[in-house]
């Protein structure tokens, strides 16, 4: 298979023919047709496997499909990773896709000033927020004025899932995904799937499509 076959956007195809991607890894080429046809999805793969990708494309699909941002809005797409390493490399990585589409991501992490985070999401215009879970419960509490609503999210990723949970993530996750309308599309990715994920999976996904490589 090739992007070209795969019926994306006209604007990512141009992305991925500018960086020389031609052809899809083993998970873009199973989870994208099923997130961009709207069902949640458990995508097995490790770092290095392309999963951000993977991931990444069919959210400007789902944003472009929705009403577009008005003043103060936004979110549309929450992605929780567990460290702000991996937020940083998501968002850098998504930088061209999101720009071919006129979308705007930020990025919102612990161990930084949230003065500056709380600037950027209240400039307002942002598509994408990519968060670790502790910050973003700083900012759904920051007292500086209502700095963030989920109002507008309807898509949310979990990416390195089970690192997060490792790291005792869990209740943040939860109380974050209880404030995310439940007719959201979720994804989650996690380099593995043990037994005691099924059970919280099954608390946040609805119907999930599995993909394993
Ligand atoms: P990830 O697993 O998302 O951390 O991606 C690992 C690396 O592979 C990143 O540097 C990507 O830019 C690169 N990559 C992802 N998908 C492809 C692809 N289809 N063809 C070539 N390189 C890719």
């Amino acid at each position: 298979t090739k992007f070209a076959q795969m019926g994306l956007l006209q604007q990512t195809l141009d992305v991925f023919q500018n960086m020389g991607y031609e052809r899809p890894t083993p998970i873009q080429c199973q989870a994208i047709p099923v997130a961009e046809s709207g069902l949640d999805l458990i995508g097995v793969a490790k770092t290095g496997s392309g999963k951000t990708i993977a991931f990444g494309i069919p959210l400007i699909r789902h944003i472009l499909d929705q009403p577009k941002l008005k003043a103060g809005e936004g979110p549309i797409v929450l992605i929780l990773a567990p460290t702000r390493e991996l937020a940083v490399q998501i968002v850098r990585e998504l930088k061209p896709f999101l720009k071919a589409s006129d979308l705007k991501a930020a990025c919102a992490y612990g161990g930084a000033p949230i003065k500056d985070q709380i600037a950027e999401i209240k400039r307002g215009g942002i598509h994408v927020l990519c968060a670790t879970p502790g910050r973003l419960i700083d900012l759904l509490q920051s007292n500086s004025g209502r700095v963030l609503n989920f109002r507008r999210v309807t898509y949310v990723i979990l990416d390195e899932a089970d690192r997060m949970f490792d790291m005792g993530f869990e209740p943040q996750v939860m109380k974050i995904m209880a404030q995310i309308r439940p007719d959201r599309q979720t994804a989650l990715f996690s380099a593995t799937f043990p037994r005691n994920m099924h059970a919280l999976a099954k608390k946040i996904l609805t119907n999930p499509v599995e993909v394993s490589i």
